[in-house]
């Protein structure tokens, strides 16, 4: 396929500061993470909270600054982007968020909310901007003129997200980025959700990037899966190869837990996989996932940190069993 993002030992690092200004150390969010998406595929980065996918989304939305790697966008370099054409890049680059209605400004009625994207692109024939509006909307399966004069407090949970999606959808984005976009919705309308997205995804031949905690639903929503642990990716490959044959202690524990039909919600959030995400201050040297990890080596894992290994063709996972 054509790559349309290549990224490089990404690091986002945000300084962490004592009263203000005592600079004590700095957050991990985002460690050495390197990954090809390509033009018209559904990727899934899954991980725990904490393990730095929704601040490796606001990088490659533009929103963070890396503190070192490279994001190539379209073949474009992110960092050589000054104010205009972070702009133009920023219209590449649709983004759908885990909250609608905080993505939506209460006082905008749905029209605004549409047209205030293409005014800032510099769409300024009005019955243009009409014209893409209802398009939008009509593809998100909202009738316009059932919605165009309302206020997103006036819309379900759904509807809201419909419109964020439109929104995102304006400006004809080559990569959506939709950050755990239905864990706030009510779960009737999660798999509507998804699988709207996921048909427009296939429909405009662009690229979706979902993150996301829940392995369970990925396979009908993902082609490929990225799994994060602490900042890093762990393990890699195409989402059957993956959930069925996965080679990374972390994955394993994690679909462990899934797979456990005795166990509650609540006792399989604390059982497994057991301890606490690392600190990503002072991440656990070797593997990250060494304190957690039931087949460690003692001398190895804690010591030294393992390569992207490959046991199985186009299946990478990070991890000295592998060697
Ligand atoms: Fe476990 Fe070692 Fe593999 Fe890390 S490298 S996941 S500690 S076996
Ligand atoms: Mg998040």
């Amino acid at each position: 396929g054509t790559s349309i993002v290549t990224v490089r030992e990404l690091r986002t690092w945000f300084e962490l500061r004592q009263w203000g200004f005592l600079r004590v150390g700095s957050v991990r969010a985002v460690d050495g993470v390197s990954f090809e998406l390509f033009r018209g595929e559904a990727v899934a980065f899954v991980g725990e909270s904490g393990c730095g996918k929704s601040s490796l989304a606001r990088t490659l939305l533009g929103l963070h600054r890396p503190s070192g790697g490279s994001v190539v966008f379209e073949g474009q370099d992110m960092a050589s982007l000054d104010g205009a054409a972070l702009k133009r890049y920023r219209a590449r680059v649709g983004y759908v968020q885990q909250d609608p209605y905080g993505a939506l400004p209460p006082f905008m009625n749905v029209r605004r909310l549409l047209a205030e994207p293409l005014i800032v692109h510099g769409v300024t024939d009005r019955n243009e901007r009409e014209r893409r509006i209802r398009t939008a909307l009509e593809e998100v399966r909202l009738a316009p003129d059932e919605v165009l004069h309302k206020y997103p407090h006036m819309l379900s949970g759904g509807q809201q997200q419909r419109v964020v999606i439109a929104r995102a959808l304006i400006l004809a984005p080559h990569l959506i980025i939709a950050d755990e976009p239905v864990s706030m919705l009510d779960a009737s309308v999660r798999v509507e959700i998804l699988s709207l997205l996921r048909q427009i995804q296939r429909e405009r031949e662009l690229t979706l990037a979902f993150i996301t905690h829940d392995l369970a639903t990925v396979r009908h929503f993902a082609e490929r899966l990225f799994v994060m642990y602490a900042g890093r990716i762990v393990e890699q490959a195409a989402v059957d190869e993956l959930l069925d044959c996965p080679k990374h202690p972390y994955t394993q524990a994690l679909l462990a837990a899934i797979a456990d039909p005795e166990a509650g919600n609540a006792t399989r959030q604390r059982a497994i996989p057991p301890g606490e995400p690392p600190s990503l201050v002072k991440p656990p040297p070797g593997c990250r996932f060494h304190p957690r990890c039931p087949r460690a080596i003692a001398g190895h894992c804690d010591v030294d940190e393992p390569p992207m290994l490959e046991p199985r063709p186009d299946h990478g996972a990070a991890c000295w069993l592998h060697e």
